[in-house]
C-alpha cells in the first residue's frame, strides 16, 4: 500500500512519501532505544510538562490539525476539531494522574518475612505502536500519553492513508520539549512491521486495527515473546428493551452509528430490538437515520462525509448488496450516490438471517443492521453470537434487566441508556477477536510496566 494522502472527498492524491529503507529505520530504533536510557531516568514532573505542552499545542493548531485530518480520511471537520480537544484532555489527564498511577504499592511486609515490601512500575522501553486512520490522533494520544508519563519511548507506525498527521505527531513531542527521539514516527509499510517488532531493542507493541492485522502482530510478537496489546474490531450490539425512553434510543443509536461517517470500532452496528417496541424504534430510527445530511465533511451542516478509502467503500457496498441479494430489506438507504469521492448514505437494513455475510461482519460505514427479539434472553444470544466483543449498549429502565445485560453479555464494555464512549477515566478494550489487553485508566499505563516486586529483608 502506497504511503500518501488521497484526498476521500474527490479521489486525488495530494503527497506521496517514501518508505524508509533498512538502514534508516536500524537508525531510528538505535536512537529510541538510546533515548529510553536517558529518558526513564526523568520524573514525573518533567514528563507532565512534556505532556502539558504537547495539549496546548495541539489546543493552538486545531483549525489546521483538523483540516489535514479531514483532508486524508474525511472525516468531518467539526468531529477532526471534536478528536483534537479530546487528545488535548487525555494528556492532560495522564500529566495529572500518572505519578498517581504508579506510585509504588505497598506490600503486606509482615506476611513475607520482609521488613519492606513493594511494587514499583517501570518503562519496559522502546514500544513500538501500529495505529489506525479512523481516529489518527486519538488513537495515537490514548497510547502516548500513559507510555511517555510511564517513561516508555514510541515508535509510530501509522496507516498508510495518514502520512501528514503522522509526521504532525512524530514532531509534537519534540516541540512540546521532550527529549529528542522519546518519540518518532516511522513511514513504513506493513511487510517492514515484522523486522522492526523482532530487533532487540523494540520491547513491546500495541496495535489498533483490524482482525486480520492484530493476528498478524499479535503472532510477531508471540514468536519474539513481547507483550502486546491489541485493539481490534467490533460489531458492538445496541439491545432495546420496552421499558427505555425510544425517541431517546433511536436518536443515539443514529449518532452511535453514523459517527466518524460510521467508522469507529465502538460505533453500535447491530440494533436488537424488542418486538413490543420494535415498530416505533424502526419508524424512529429510520427517520432520524434518514436526516442525516451526507455531504462535504468541511461544510458544518454535513452530519456524515466519504468513507476514508475506495476499498473501504466496496466492502460496505459488498455487504449490503449481500445481504439484500439474500433476503434483506432496505428500510433506507442502500446505493451508493453517483460523482466523485467515496460515499455510502446511511443505511438501514431489516430481516437479516446468519447465512448473510453482514450478520458476523463488522460493517465499517454508515448501516445499521436491525433485529427483531422477543425476550431479553434472546437479545443476549443474538448479541453474543458474534466473533467479536469490544462494546455494548443495553436500553431499559428495569434496573434487573440492566443486571443481567451487564453479566452475560460478553464484551469489554456496557454502556446502559448511553453510547459506548472513551473517556481517560474508564477502560477501554475488548474480549474475543475484538482483542486483548486495556487502554486508559490505571489498566492502560500498567500494560507497558515492569511491575517489579521489591522485597527487603
Ligand atoms: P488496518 O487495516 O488493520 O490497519 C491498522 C494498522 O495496521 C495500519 O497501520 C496498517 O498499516 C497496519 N496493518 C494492516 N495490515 C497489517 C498486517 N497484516 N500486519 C501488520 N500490520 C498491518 O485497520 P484500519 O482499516 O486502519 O482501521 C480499521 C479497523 O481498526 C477496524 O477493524 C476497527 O474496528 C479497528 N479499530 C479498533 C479500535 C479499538 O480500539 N479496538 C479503534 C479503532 C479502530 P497500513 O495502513 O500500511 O496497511
Amino acid at each position: 500500500m502506497a504511503i500518501a494522502s488521497i484526498n476521500p472527498t474527490t479521489g486525488e492524491e495530494f503527497a506521496r512519501f517514501d518508505a524508509l529503507d533498512d538502514a534508516e529505520i536500524e537508525t531510528r530504533i538505535a536512537a529510541a532505544h538510546t533515548a529510553a536510557q536517558h529518558y526513564r531516568l526523568t520524573g514525573f514532573d518533567e514528563r507532565a510538562r512534556g505532556l502539558r505542552a504537547a495539549a496546548d499545542i495541539l489546543d493552538a493548531e486545531s483549525d489546521t490539525l483538523a483540516a489535514t485530518m479531514t483532508a486524508e480520511m474525511g472525516k468531518t471537520l467539526t468531529a477532526a476539531k471534536a478528536e483534537i480537544a479530546k487528545c488535548a484532555r487525555g494528556l492532560r489527564y495522564y500529566a495529572d494522574h500518572a505519578a498517581d498511577l504508579l506510585a509504588d504499592e505497598p506490600a503486606d511486609a509482615g506476611a513475607v518475612n520482609a521488613s519492606k515490601a513493594f511494587h514499583r512500575y517501570q518503562p519496559l522501553g522502546v514500544i513500538l505502536a501500529v495505529m489506525p486512520w479512523n481516529f489518527p490522533l486519538w488513537q495515537v494520544i490514548r497510547f502516548a500519553a500513559p507510555a511517555l508519563m510511564a517513561g516508555n519511548v514510541g515508535l509510530l507506525k501509522h496507516a498508510s492513508n495518514v502520512p501528514q498527521t503522522a509526521l504532525y505527531l512524530g514532531d509534537l513531542f519534540r516541540r512540546a520539549g521532550l527529549p529528542d527521539n522519546v518519540f518518532q514516527t516511522l513511514l513504513v509499510s506493513s511487510s517492514q512491521i515484522e523486522s522492526i517488532l523482532e530487533d532487540p531493542s523494540v520491547a513491546a507493541a500495541t496495535l489498533t486495527g483490524s482482525e486480520g492485522a492484530g493476528r498478524s502482530v499479535g503472532g510477531i510478537a508471540g514468536g519474539a515473546l513481547k507483550k502486546v496489546v491489541l485493539e481490534l474490531g467490533g460489531s458492538d450490539p445496541f439491545i432495546v428493551m420496552p421499558s427505555a425512553d425510544i425517541a431517546r434510543a433511536a436518536s443515539v443509536a443514529t449518532t452511535a452509528r453514523v459517527q466518524n461517517n460510521g467508522q469507529s470500532c465502538i460505533a453500535a452496528k447491530r440494533f436488537i430490538i424488542h418486538d413490543d417496541v420494535y415498530d416505533e424504534f424502526l419508524d424512529a430510527f429510520v427517520a432520524e437515520m434518514g436526516a442525516q445530511k451526507l455531504g462535504d465533511p468541511t461544510d458544518p451542516d454535513t452530519d456524515i462525509g466519504p468513507l476514508a478509502t475506495e476499498q473501504g467503500r466496496t466492502d460496505v457496498t459488498e455487504l449490503v448488496d449481500d445481504a439484500v441479494s439474500h433476503g434483506a430489506k432496505v428500510a433506507l438507504g442502500g446505493h451508493v450516490p453517483g460523482g466523485p469521492g467515496w460515499f455510502y448514505p446511511a443505511t438501514v437494513l431489516t430481516d437479516i438471517t446468519p447465512e448473510m455475510d453482514i450478520y458476523g461482519a463488522e460493517v465499517f460505514g454508515p448501516v445499521a443492521a436491525v433485529y427483531r427479539v422477543s425476550s431479553l434472553d434472546e437479545a443476549i444470544t443474538l448479541a453474543n453470537d458474534t466473533s467479536f466483543g469490544l462494546g455494548s449498549n443495553i436500553w431499559t429502565t428495569d434496573e434487573a434487566e440492566a443486571d443481567t445485560a451487564i453479566r452475560d453479555i460478553a464484551a469489554g464494555q456496557v454502556f446502559v441508556n448511553g453510547m459506548t464512549t472513551s473517556y481517560p477515566e474508564l477502560a477501554f478494550g475488548g474480549v474475543k477477536d475484538s482483542g486483548h489487553g486495556r487502554e486508559l485508566t490505571r489498566h492502560g499505563i500498567a500494560e507497558f510496566c515492569n511491575v517489579k516486586t521489591v522485597w527487603i529483608a
